[in-house]
């Protein structure tokens, strides 16, 4: 059998030591400030069979390739639909409470489908980012939307709001966490306990989003 590998090994002052299987399959560590390399090892190697069994789910997941064709399913703020093949649209792309794409741009569908899916990001993320600055009364400079598939929103050293287009198909509520985590950044460039308080002074329950995240989070990004 070979050596389980540490991809990530974050010391803090914490107690414990917390292991992590990420979606991609990385073994990340959480140890106390001064325990021992051996002592974190040997903590490896007893739990050897739960971060294989964890391992090889996520590889097996990730090698789940999407199709981009008529019929496969869709997220769309949280629902799934059905890609429908149209004669005679107006555009690549229409939403109408059915996801349609022209037969026409079949050939390119991911292509015409991320953009549409950018163009959507955008238009909805910047509203419920201006709804809940005003709410907090907080001022940001601009919203960047990128490509990121772990990395769903992050906050610029200059109050830039930055969040992947992928958010977009996450459930309206998650979608919202982001959003407040973020603006919450303009206050607490951290992750402290004030800054978790800010985050839950706005969205109480938002344990649950984070939750929704890290256990569906893989369903936002499409493997290329
Ligand atoms: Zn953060």
């Amino acid at each position: 059998m070979t050596e389980i590998r540490i991809d990530k090994l974050i010391r803090s002052r914490r107690k414990t030591i917390g292991l992590q299987i990420t979606g991609d399959a990385k073994l990340i560590v959480r140890a106390p400030l001064f325990a021992p390399q051996n002592f974190i090892e040997e903590l490896i190697q007893r739990k050897q069979s739960w971060i294989r069994a964890k391992q090889d789910f996520y590889k097996v997941r990730q090698r789940q390739v999407r199709r981009f064709i008529p019929g496969e399913e869709f997220l769309f703020l949280g629902q799934s639909y059905p890609l429908v093949a149209a004669e005679d649209l107006p555009k690549a792309i229409v939403f109408d409470g059915h996801l349609r794409i022209s037969s026409l741009v079949l050939a390119n569908a991911r292509q015409h489908l991320e953009s549409w899916y950018k163009a959507q990001a955008f238009e909805y993320i910047a509203q419920r980012v201006q709804h809940f600055a005003k709410l907090a009364g907080l001022g940001y400079k601009s919203i960047k939307i990128n490509r990121a598939t772990t990395r769903w929103g992050s906050c610029g050293p200059k109050d830039t709001l930055n969040f992947s287009w992928r958010l977009i198909m996450a459930p309206c509520d998650v979608v919202d966490y982001v959003v407040i985590h973020e603006l919450m950044h303009l206050k607490q460039k951290n992750h402290s306990r004030k800054f978790w308080a800010e985050v839950a002074g706005m969205m109480p329950e938002y344990r649950q989003q984070e939750r929704w995240l890290r256990a569906k989070g893989h369903l936002l990004a499409w493997p290329e």
